[in-house]
């Protein structure tokens, strides 16, 4: 018998495949530069509270020595600047990018200690409400120009400025983009151009079309990528590649950050597993993924910051994955996020979500909260919740029995 002839040969396929290349500028974060033809720049963030000194130290460590091009740090409170400007001291030369979450004001107490500061526009509305969103970019922009720092405007899912949010509220995507192209025209106008834009969302398909479509209308800006709360390995590397492999391969991305949920000591991994998918996608060894591959449990879960109040977190999301291993096959979402802060936002999409405070976790179903609960009562709920939503949704019997 015959044997199949095929068009080409996988080798030939390797050899043919090419990366659209990168049309973005060259912005400059210190001595690393990203966008146009510069390597794609691979960084994390620091998962500690500031303030702890010895173990944010030991976080920035485990990232150098994992090879980070940037490393990026939360900064909430004059507290967590003073525990930066010691951080910098003991760390002078790694490039790091500050987080300002929600305080805007402290642009220019951290802009002389970091290379990035990254503002997210969603955060911008919480303080000084007389003032308008534009001084504040002023503000942000002033200090980062006064101390030669790049800037990243963060666009986040889970907290999408509320009136991008109103204006689109059946297009969670066209929400961010947009939010995204006019906080860029801000900084234009401002004549601001080092700066870079991520748009993230827990979806790999969201963030594969969010991106897609900012980088279609402002091709000239550098993007940081990354997939928000991919959750705990190896499901949240499989997530994030799936959103790279389309992406990178398309010359969209200047710089990644891989979101795991790891403990602490093992959070290098999240550089490793960034170089690895990019090695990959540079010669050509793409994934195959099924139509299909979406149709089934998703648990999503944050990769922890300097917010979390319960070192608890991680195992929780650990224990979830291992607990609801029975509902594999049924197409829901399950979110745990680690904070107060942004965990009742970014709970919302899921069909049931679990957000961590310092000593209870409050259980959602959709936008409606079901109850808050101990650490140690929690997973009896978590499971209650999912057997009911199952008979519901699939009239299945089999969930009950787990
Ligand atoms: S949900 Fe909270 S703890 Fe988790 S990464 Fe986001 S801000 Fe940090």
């Amino acid at each position: 018998m015959d044997r199949p002839v095929w068009p080409v040969s996988l080798k030939t396929l390797q050899l043919v495949y090419f990366m659209v290349p990168r049309k973005t500028r060259k912005i400059h974060i210190g001595s690393l530069v990203i966008g146009g033809d510069s390597p794609i720049a691979v960084q994390s963030m620091s998962a500690t509270q500031t303030q702890d000194l010895t173990a944010t130290g030991r976080q920035i460590e485990i990232l150098q020595a994992a090879g980070a091009d940037v490393i990026r740090i939360a900064v909430d409170s004059e507290k967590d600047v003073e525990a930066l400007a010691r951080l910098r001291q003991q760390f002078p030369d790694p490039i790091l990018s500050v987080d300002l979450q929600e305080n805007y004001r402290l642009a220019p107490l951290v802009a002389p200690l970091v290379n990035k500061v990254r503002y997210n526009p969603g955060h911008l509305y919480h303080l000084d409400k007389d003032k308008t969103i534009r001084e504040k970019v002023e503000f942000i922009a002033n200090a980062a120009r006064e101390y030669g720092c790049a800037i990243r405007i963060g666009v986040n899912c889970g907290s999408v400025d509320p009136d991008y949010k109103a204006r689109f509220p059946n297009d969670s995507i066209e929400a961010m983009v947009r939010c995204a192209v006019d906080h860029c025209g801000l900084l234009d106008e401002l004549n601001f151009s080092d700066y870079c834009v991520s748009l993230k969302d827990s979806d790999a398909q969201k963030v594969i079309e969010a991106n897609r479509r900012f980088a279609e209308e402002r091709p000239d800006v550098p993007i940081h990528l990354g997939v928000t709360e991919a959750g705990l390995p190896p499901e949240g590397i499989i997530k994030t590649r799936i959103a790279f492999e389309q992406l990178v391969s398309l010359g969209i991305g200047d710089t990644i950050r891989v979101s795991l949920t790891l403990p602490n000591e093992q959070k290098g991994q999240e550089i490793d597993v960034g170089r690895e998918i990019l090695a990959d996608i540079e010669a050509g060894r793409f994934r195959s993924v099924p139509e299909n591959f979406s149709d089934k449990l998703n648990i999503i879960a944050c990769p922890s910051c300097s917010r979390v109040e319960n070192d608890k977190f991680v195992e929780l999301a650990q224990e979830v994955r291992r607990l609801t291993q029975y509902a594999e096959k049924y197409k829901l979402t399950i979110a745990v996020m680690g904070c107060r802060v942004n965990g009742p936002g970014e709970t919302d999409d899921a069909d049931l979500g679990l957000w961590c405070g310092p000593s209870r976790v409050n259980l959602k179903k959709g936008t409606e909260t079901v109850g808050s609960y101990t650490y140690d009562e929690i997973l009896g709920h978590l499971k209650k919740e999912l057997d009911l939503i199952i008979s519901e949704r699939y009239g299945a019997v089999e969930a009950a029995g787990a």
